[in-house]
């Protein structure tokens, strides 16, 4: 089966369903790509803080060698770090990315977040002050997003794009940068539907990727009081009709709207059962009562680190004017 793809606006394809990486553990996540190139994923979602990109890359290389596979048969992404926002900082980080996934080129780089946090030589991906703060920069994302259209220009991506950004921020892009992003990158699932942003992005050329698409279950900050996208009852229902699960009706809701969807596993049997999505169809009706569970409850905030920071998407009638 190869999955189709959604026409970025660099004129690239990129597969509408792709494969997740966060919290997947080193030892266990080069397997994890594996066993997904294995099944027929062709899209692997890195970023360099989830530290495991070296791992990846040699899974690439190994996959490579056996020669079934060849890099241009896949489309890589990855994501700039917050402490790595200084425009000088930028290129040598996406290069340190290209060297732990052993490729001179991404098909796809993202700015992970529109804030950025203290610089510092330990790397420390939180840096923190005496009090326990996280240390805020006040680096302006759009002077990160001119340092990563120089990467495009250089070759070293073929599309770039954001993540975690509001309309505001995306509009400050498109008007001050050069180039506008390819791919908005968000958190996404039946529970934070999201219908009125993917809009905003299609009337501007920006294809979305759903990230959480089941919810993300695992998340490290999740509390029991928290709603379980996948023990939806809606969901259930429809999925029963179809002999399928929760998580196959949460993907394949992303993929008939047009968005990207990139479900995470490191566990065999549910990265293959998560690609079994090419065998049905929802219905329009089905599609609405999915659409009506929504609640725009938001998993993924980074609240607890970041809403201090005055380039948090989130803050409620944000304005930097
Ligand atoms: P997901 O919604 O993809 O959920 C992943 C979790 O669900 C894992 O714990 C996994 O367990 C479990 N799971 C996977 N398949 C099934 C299934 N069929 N039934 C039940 N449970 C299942 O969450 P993520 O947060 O991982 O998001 C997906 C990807 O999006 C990330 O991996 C990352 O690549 C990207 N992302 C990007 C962010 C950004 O800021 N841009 C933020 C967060 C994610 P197990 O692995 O044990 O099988």
């Amino acid at each position: 089966m190869s999955v189709p793809n959604v026409k970025l606006n660099t004129g690239y394809g990129m597969p509408i369903l792709g494969f997740g990486t966060w919290q997947s553990e080193k030892g266990v996540v080069g397997a994890a790509v594996k066993s997904a190139l294995n099944v027929g994923y062709r899209h692997i979602d890195c970023a360099w803080v989830y530290g495991n990109e070296k791992e990846i890359g040699d899974a690439l290389e190994e996959t490579f060698k056996e020669g079934k596979i060849k890099r241009e048969d896949l489309f890589l992404t990855s994501k700039l770090w917050n402490i790595f926002h200084d425009p000088e900082d930028v290129e040598d980080s996406l290069r340190e990315t290209l060297k732990f996934l052993q490729t001179d080129y991404l098909d796809l780089y993202l700015m992970h977040w529109p804030f950025s946090f203290f610089k510092n030589d330990n790397r420390d991906i939180l840096p923190k002050d005496g009090d326990d703060k996280v240390m805020n920069t006040y680096i302006h994302y759009l002077d990160t997003w001119k340092a990563m259209e120089n990467c495009q220009k250089k070759g070293l991506v073929r599309s770039i794009g954001v993540s975690n950004f509001n309309e505001y921020q995306i509009n400050k892009i498109i008007k001050g940068g050069s180039i506008v992003p390819a791919v908005h990158q968000i958190e996404c699932h039946p529970y934070l539907n999201e219908e009125t942003h993917i809009k905003y992005c299609k009337d501007n050329g920006i294809a979305v990727t759903a990230y959480a698409p089941l919810g993300s279950p695992k998340r490290p900050w999740g509390t029991a009081e928290e709603p379980v996208v996948l023990n939806d009852p809606v969901l259930k229902k429809i999925a029963d009709k179809y002999g399928k699960t929760p998580a196959h009706v949460a993907i394949k809701f992303q993929m008939q709207r047009g968005v990207i969807v990139i479900p995470k596993s490191v566990t065999p049997a549910r990265i293959s059962s998560n690609f079994e999505v090419f065998d049905f169809e929802l219905s329009n009706d089905d599609m609405d009562g999915i659409r009506g569970v929504n609640r725009n409850w938001r998993g993924l905030s980074f609240d607890w680190a970041a809403k201090s920071h005055k380039y948090w998407a989130y803050h409620p009638n944000y304005s930097e004017d």
